[in-house]
């Protein structure tokens, strides 16, 4: 097999003290695959400037004027991790044989790229790099994360354990992932909706080489909001049920206050309240959570994701999946 075209795309969002340090280590990383012919010499770096305040931009235009290797691009503002990824892969799809995304703080060891090209030459057409231990996490980080796990599996979201944004993606798969027409992204629960085969490296996970992290609480809490409301439409039947719920003990409420009235051991006007109060609350949370029902079908209409993703076809053709 000829060796692939790989391209490596990077995030910086205000990276201007650890990019030298990760440019660096790439700069050997792929000399040493071209090397040893597991990579084409065409592979390229490309660093997506996402509307950074420092000097990420100088060290990208420097990296650039030194090695035609790195290639920059940079976005007019902050548009988010997710989007500058999605910036990346875009530019990289229609000239790559696989793409790798990958932090510029290096806490992803770039070694496992030996692992993605060894998977990917195997016939993998998604390779996850999966930590194996989150040792250099803080332990409110570690255990936030492992919730949210969790919490993603329960809303039917299939995501990858200790999976981040390090990942490899074939030509094919990058295409078909940039086929989801949405808006709001959390990448990592939808490259599983791709379907196709898919291997697993594990590596250590390092600490930042330089900065600091640009994902704070509040950032994070909301990167948390957006996979839960991006990729799952539960929250709203869980509503659903409650009002299904709440209607049902309406009815025993109901039942109870009627024998109460008939004993009368009631203040006048009490008996009329409570069923109200538990009938109408109860037939309100179930129309909302139906409304509900109807919106998340409107809101997924509007992402507009492929319905089919095309992995073979037995027909004579081109190659580009047209007969
Ligand atoms: N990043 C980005 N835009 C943002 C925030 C972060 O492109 O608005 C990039 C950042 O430069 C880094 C990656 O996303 O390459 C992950 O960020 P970071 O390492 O700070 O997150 P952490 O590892 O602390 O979760
Ligand atoms: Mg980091």
């Amino acid at each position: 097999m000829k060796a692939p075209k790989l391209f490596i795309v990077i995030p910086c969002y205000n990276e201007q003290e650890a990019l030298p340090i990760t440019a660096k280590r790439l700069t050997a990383l792929t000399d040493d695959m071209i090397e040893r012919r597991l990579i084409d010499p065409a592979s390229r770096i490309v660093l997506v400037d996402d509307g950074s305040r420092d000097e990420t931009w100088r060290v990208i235009e420097g990296l650039r004027a030194e090695d035609g290797r790195f290639e920059g691009v940079k976005l007019a503002h902050n548009a988010g991790h997710m989007n500058a990824l999605w910036a990346g892969m875009t530019l990289c799809a229609d000239r790559c044989d696989c793409c790798v995304t990958i932090d510029a703080d290096l806490q992803d060891d770039v070694n496992a790229m030996y692992g993605f090209l060894e998977a990917f030459a195997a016939g993998a057409d998604v390779v996850y790099g999966v930590r194996s231990s989150r040792k250099t996490d803080t332990a409110f980080k570690r255990n936030t994360a492992q919730l949210f796990y969790r919490l993603m599996g329960r809303l039917g979201v299939e995501m990858v354990y200790n999976h981040a944004d390090y990942r490899l993606l074939s030509r094919r798969a990058l295409e078909a992932l940039l086929s989801f027409g949405e808006v709001n992204m959390f990448l990592r629960g939808m490259v599983p909706m791709l379907g196709f085969k898919s291997a697993k490296v594990y590596f250590e996970r390092g600490e930042r080489v330089a900065g600091e992290s640009k994902y704070p609480l509040k950032k994070m809490i909301a990167f948390a909001m957006e996979g839960v409301t991006s990729l799952s439409n539960k929250p709203i039947r869980y509503v659903l049920l409650l009002g299904a719920l709440c209607a049902l003990l309406g009815v025993v409420m109901a039942v109870y206050v009627i024998v109460s009235l008939v004993r009368g051991h009631t203040v006048a006007g009490w008996a009329s309240i409570m069923m109200s109060i538990w009938l109408l609350g109860g037939l309100q949370l179930m129309a909302l959570g139906l409304i509900g029902e109807y919106v998340g079908k409107i809101y997924l209409e509007t992402k507009r994701r492929p319905k089919f993703i095309l992995e073979e076809h037995l027909w004579e053709g081109t190659g580009d999946g047209k007969p």
